[in-house]
């Protein structure tokens, strides 16, 4: 065990006293073992970071495991989705890629073994009458009549099973254990079910497929898992796992459980998301509005932030649900760092400069990234027509409001200060113009004589802007908890119908012609942008907005 380790969670510290008393030869191994059954979300990347982050910090291994035991809902769409995934968010297998579908026959092999030790029947009851006998939390259930059969007769029927000689449904393998156990899972659990499906791997080769918890401990087991982590609902189908391990006598690694990942406004249930993709209500599992790993890629959010998020909320055994405001404080923190600052203006107001001499243009120099020098500085072009923010005008300005009014004068970021001398409406009243004056002495934004300003506002120059639609992206749903709906409704009932709000012709310094797919930027006072992946064109990019800035603008811009 390395010196600097120190735990840091109730896992590291199992794994650490394993180490320190030798439990597993010094080893350490991990798997993360999604089904590909859809894509990964925010929740799956807290067990990614957790099983590879545990390896990495105590010297040990993460096998990916893929648990493919519902043909009928897996797809290698979503194995191949999974595998960018890990390797997005940082992380390696290297050689050891598995499919629970490698095991099959081995798993077979071990059902043949517990038939054999009278551990296991085949059970002729339908799924309705099996769930009848299986009795409930308050009352025991009753033993099947096929329950008692020889072991004859089971190896037959089971081999028939294999065999391709039943309907599906008619039969199932299940483990002898006991009927009154106040633990559900120990009461003869299914083990295999009859299902003729093609399977994305093993073909038609199989028509009985084993059932998750059948299957799961015993791949760990093969593996050689050392700490085998899951969510809390598996805590009480322990004992089975522990069961199935004692009788076949095989390698037995240690299930360690922790409180799965909610986060507020979102949903992590595949099977909802998958609602969302295939109803249309996002345009794909990679919408910027989901909470899938390749929908925060799209967004703009790093691997490093979302790594160093799940490294802030811990790991904890009891659930809670964590504010999707610690997620975005993540991605500005890392933004913040990394993300050159542009300007742009989303809903443009002209304005003109009335004593900026016609035809020029001035070359003015910027500041890239405060907190990172080495990123330098570029030139932005400024000439006597410019465009600002309609929200950086008032008429009437309120109390408290220090952008641009009528005879105020505020700072162009990086140009000259400005004072706005008339407005301009059109017929129906609505502002389309202003007309200001500059200060040439001004030029940088500080004024020679000392004199200030309250107010500091982006812009950019009309005739050198470039056009790009931006996408506003809000909450999914609105209401911090979506499963919470009244009697009679579902979880859409709470999707947030504005959570997505397009610009189509936003106004962009010319530096940002050079963007290319992907590229972040913080916006100034905007918030952080990054160009989208997949419908930005040459010439005619789409930005996505990753998330707001958190400044006194925004907070000012509430209140008034
Ligand atoms: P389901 O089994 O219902 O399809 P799942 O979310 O459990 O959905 P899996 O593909 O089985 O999906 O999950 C792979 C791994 O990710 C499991 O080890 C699981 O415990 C973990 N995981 C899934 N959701 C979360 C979450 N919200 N927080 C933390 N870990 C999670
Ligand atoms: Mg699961």
């Amino acid at each position: 065990m390395s010196t600097e380790a120190r735990a840091s969670n109730f896992i590291e510290e199992i794994v650490e006293e394993d180490l320190r008393t030798n439990k597993y030869g010094g080893r350490i191994h991990t798997r993360f073992p999604p089904e590909p059954n859809g894509y990964l979300h925010i929740g799956h990347a807290k067990s990614i970071c957790l099983n590879f982050g545990l390896a990495q910090k105590y010297g040990g291994l993460t096998n990916l495991r893929f648990d493919d035991t519902n043909p009928t809902k897996e797809d290698t769409e979503y194995v191949d989705s999974i595998m960018a995934d890990v390797r997005w968010l940082g992380f390696d297998w290297g050689d050891r890629l598995f499919y629970a579908s490698d095991y099959f026959e081995q798993l077979f092999d071990y059902a043949v073994r517990l038939i054999e030790a009278g551990k296991a029947y085949v059970c002729d009851l339908s799924a309705d009458q099996t769930r009848e006998f299986r009795g409930t939390l308050t009352q025991p259930g009753k033993n099947s009549p096929y329950r008692d059969r020889s072991v004859g007769e089971n190896l037959d029927l089971f081999l028939r099973m294999k065999a391709g000689e039943f309907l599906d449904g008619t039969r199932t393998l299940r483990a002898k254990i006991d009927m009154a156990h106040p633990n559900l899972n120990m009461r003869d659990p299914v083990m295999y079910r009859i299902l003729h499906a093609h399977h994305h791997r093993t073909g038609d080769k199989w028509c009985i497929y084993p059932m998750y918890d059948w299957t799961h401990g015993q791949n760990d087991s093969q593996e050689r898992i050392t700490h085998s982590i899951c969510t809390l609902e598996f805590e009480n189908h322990r004992p089975l796992y522990d069961w199935f391990i004692k009788e076949l006598g095989i390698f037995a690694p240690q299930q360690i459980e922790f409180a799965r990942l909610n986060l507020t406004y979102t949903i992590m249930s595949k099977r909802w998301l998958l609602q969302l993709v295939k109803e249309k209500r996002v345009t794909g599992w990679d919408d910027p509005r989901m909470p899938t790993i390749c929908g925060f890629r799209r967004r703009g959010y790093t691997p490093e932030a979302i790594r160093a998020f799940c490294d802030r909320i811990g790991v904890a055994k009891f659930n809670s649900t964590i504010d999707m405001q610690v997620l975005e404080g993540a991605i500005r923190d890392d933004l913040n760092r990394r993300a050159n600052r542009v300007m742009a203006v989303l809903r443009p107001l002209k304005v003109v400069i009335e004593n900026y001499p016609d035809g020029q243009t001035d070359e003015l120099e910027a500041i890239n990234n405060p907190e990172d020098p080495s990123a330098g500085t570029r030139k932005v072009p400024f000439s006597k027509t410019l465009y600002i923010e309609q929200d950086d005008f008032r008429e009437t300005p309120p109390k408290g409001y220090y952008r641009l009014a009528p005879g105020v004068e505020v700072r162009l970021r990086y140009a000259y200060f400005i004072k706005c001398v008339d407005v301009v409406k059109n017929a129906a009243g609505e502002v389309v113009e202003l007309r200001c004056t500059y200060d040439p002495t001004t030029r940088g934004g500080n004024a020679p004589d000392g004199r200030k300003v309250k107010g500091t506002i982006h812009w950019v120059s009309a005739q050198h802007a470039h056009s790009a639609e931006v996408r506003l992206y809000d909450y999914l749903f609105n209401k911090p908890d979506p499963s919470d709906v009244p009697e009679g409704e579902t979880f859409l009932a709470n999707l947030n119908p504005n959570s997505l709000e397009t610009i189509a012709d936003a106004k962009l310094e010319p530096s940002l012609a050079a963007a290319k797919p992907g590229d972040r930027f913080q916006f100034e006072r905007l918030g952080y942008f990054c160009a989208d992946t997949k419908d930005s064109q040459p010439g005619k990019p789409v930005f996505n907005r990753t998330v707001t800035l958190k400044d006194t603008w925004a907070k000012l811009e509430r209140k008034s």
